[in-house]
């Protein structure tokens, strides 16, 4: 769907220094910071994107983006991190084997290395969402990432639960697409493939049980991700330009993530993919086994429209709420669903500022 948005632009934030900040994984992945500074902070703000998206969530120029509130609310050196589940890399479109064990323990560290390089010891926070924050949330209560002075997480951390349609898709999905179907990614532009092929097909059979809207990109969304018509959001909080240009926000990925967020599903908990590997031996079974130790606080946002991660910030609150009472907070949204409280055409008034208030609480 053609828009006068230009993909991958940083004209959403004005007003600011912007400088891009490659670096490389242990692993081998190049990856990419981008710095968005109005001058020198105590506390410096790193942002976190999800799976199918990528650091354009938080800048995006239609709407007052999370990185420019920032940028007014006195947190004047912010930081958008795409990790090697961005939408502005290939790496998730191609063959690969990638679980979240490989993002904790080689993005996370490696992206912070980086930022360190440039801010020194200065307070660090970070607002991660979706996948980006389950995986970031697993680096930390790993210890692969230290020195946190608070985590702001939307939808989901370390407690994935899904809906029972969901539950289904993960469990059946990734080997139907890859074996059956023969796709190895699902592209939320399959609406504009070739007549016939597989992608087309695929995106006209999930449009038949999607009348909600005329956007297929939107309906492959809900079709990849959860159980809800849509599923990512609610159209009543997009602006029209955001939803028709939504191939753009969140884009083509693979599917090899899902087996191990089933994994975490089943287990009730963030665990490892595979309690055998070597490359991963640094990192527990069971992320939540040393909850009590870890010192950084998290502010939970909890959509209660949530038709991707369900009611898995609530279920994690109690869980934390044993392990360190007081420590963490949970923040429910009335009104809102997974992805519109960083995209939403009103965010800045019912979202951002409770972040803000947060971080404010665990600066200076
Ligand atoms: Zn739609």
């Amino acid at each position: 769907m053609a828009s006068t948005i230009a993909r991958f632009t940083l004209d959403g934030v004005q007003d600011a220094d912007i400088t891009v900040h490659p670096f490389a994984t242990g692993d081998g992945l190049g990856l990419e910071l981008t710095r968005y500074t109005r001058g020198e902070s105590d506390d410096v703000v790193l942002l976190v994107h999800g799976l199918t998206s990528a650091s354009d969530v938080f800048i995006m120029p239609e709407h007052r983006n999370l990185a420019t509130h920032l940028l007014d609310s006195g947190f004047t050196d912010v930081w958008a991190l795409d990790f090697r589940m961005s939408g502005r890399f290939p790496y998730d479109t191609e063959s690969h084997r990638y679980t979240l064990d490989d993002i904790a323990l080689y993005d996370f560290p490696a992206a912070l290395a980086e930022l360190r390089r440039h801010v020194g010891d200065r307070r660090v926070h970070v607002i991660a969402h979706c996948l980006g924050s389950v995986s970031f949330s697993m680096s930390l209560f790993a210890g692969a990432v230290t020195g946190i002075a608070s985590l702001t997480c939307n939808s989901v951390s370390l407690t994935p639960r899904v809906p029972a349609f969901s539950r289904l898709k993960l469990t059946l999905g990734p080997a139907f697409l890859e074996y059956v179907v023969g796709l190895p990614y699902i592209d939320p532009r399959f609406g504009d493939a070739p007549v016939l092929t597989r992608g087309w097909m695929l995106s006209k059979a999930v449009s038949l049980f999607h009348r909600e809207c005329d956007v297929s990109a939107c309906h492959l969304q809900s079709f990849q991700w959860g159980a809800g018509k849509p599923a990512m959001y609610r159209h009543a909080n997009l602006l029209p330009v955001t939803h028709e240009r939504m191939a753009d926000i969140c884009g083509a990925s693979g599917l090899h993530y899902y087996r191990h967020v089933r994994k975490m599903i089943e287990a009730g908990h963030a665990v490892k993919y595979d309690a055998g590997s070597k490359a991963h031996a640094s990192l527990p079974q069971n992320y939540l086994r040393n909850a009590a130790d870890v010192q950084t606080p998290l502010l939970l946002l909890a959509p209660e429209q949530n038709k991707v991660f369900a009611d898995s910030n609530p279920h994690l609150h109690k869980i934390l709420e044993k392990a360190a009472p007081g420590r963490h907070e949970l923040r429910p949204l009335p009104g809102y669903g997974h992805l519109d409280p960083l995209i939403g055409k009103n965010a800045h008034l019912d979202v951002f500022p409770h972040i803000v208030d947060f971080i404010k609480r665990h600066s200076a």
